[in-house]
């Protein structure tokens, strides 16, 4: 048993999240790979949309494909939840035993000295960084010192329950949900980058006007 969790805003999902979210799935071969929205700050400067929406829009995007699931455990509670809180808790549910991974894009890697408590996420799961496209790692001094020595190979994380790190080219998703949003209101074109079902689903909805 092997879990992996794609922690996102997903304001909204975009096709990179999906196509990443695939090719883990396919070349690790996770039990499964669940979405998991975060809670968002009442007030942006951006055009956001509800918890409600956000969700939504995750169900369409994965439905029907194999192995990929959305767990909405951040949404239902009332305030922000922190990454390592909800690793101790799908630890706690899991066991000891069975692999779980942390996966994050290579711009969230970036910056992950600034989460809360974050050397205590290889406590409860491993992390796998994706490369992103156009982005240049430039991890912290700090987090580098401590990431280097738990470096293994991708695969070898998924027999891991926790504390491995590993880092993996995956094919380059140019998307990004504030270039989505920022389409959306100047109304240009979205080339593609949304499923079919999600960009039905705004403009129903008239989300990101
Ligand atoms: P924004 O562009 O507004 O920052 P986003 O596109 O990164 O949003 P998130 O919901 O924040 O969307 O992304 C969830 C996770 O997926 C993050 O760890 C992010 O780094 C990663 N990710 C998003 N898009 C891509 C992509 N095109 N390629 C690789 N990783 C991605």
């Amino acid at each position: 048993m092997a879990l992996a969790i794609l922690g996102g805003t997903f304001d909204p999902i975009h096709r990179g999240h999906v196509a990443c979210a695939q090719e883990l799935q396919e070349r690790l071969g996770f039990s499964r790979l669940d979405l998991v929205p975060c809670h968002l700050p009442a007030h942006r400067d951006s055009p956001d949309s509800s918890a409600a929406h956000r969700l939504a829009m995750v169900r369409l995007a994965i439905e029907g494909l194999d192995g990929l699931g959305v767990d909405d455990r951040e949404l239902r509670r009332d305030g922000p939840s922190y990454t390592v809180d909800t690793l101790a808790e799908l630890r706690a549910e899991l066991g000891e035993k069975p692999s779980l991974t942390f996966v994050m894009g290579g711009d969230a890697f970036n910056s992950l000295q600034h989460w809360e408590r974050w050397q205590s996420l290889f406590e409860f799961a491993n992390v796998l960084v994706m490369e992103r496209a156009g982005i240049a790692s430039k991890p912290a001094a700090e987090v580098l010192a401590y990431t280097e020595p738990r470096r293994m190979d991708a695969m070898q994380i998924t027999t891991l329950p926790s504390g491995g790190f590993a880092r993996i080219a995956l094919q380059p998703w140019p998307q990004s949900a504030t270039e989505v949003r920022r389409r959306l209101q100047a109304d240009e074109s979205l080339d593609d980058w949304l499923p079919e079902a999600v960009l039905n689903y705004i403009r129903e909805h008239r989300l990101y006007l």
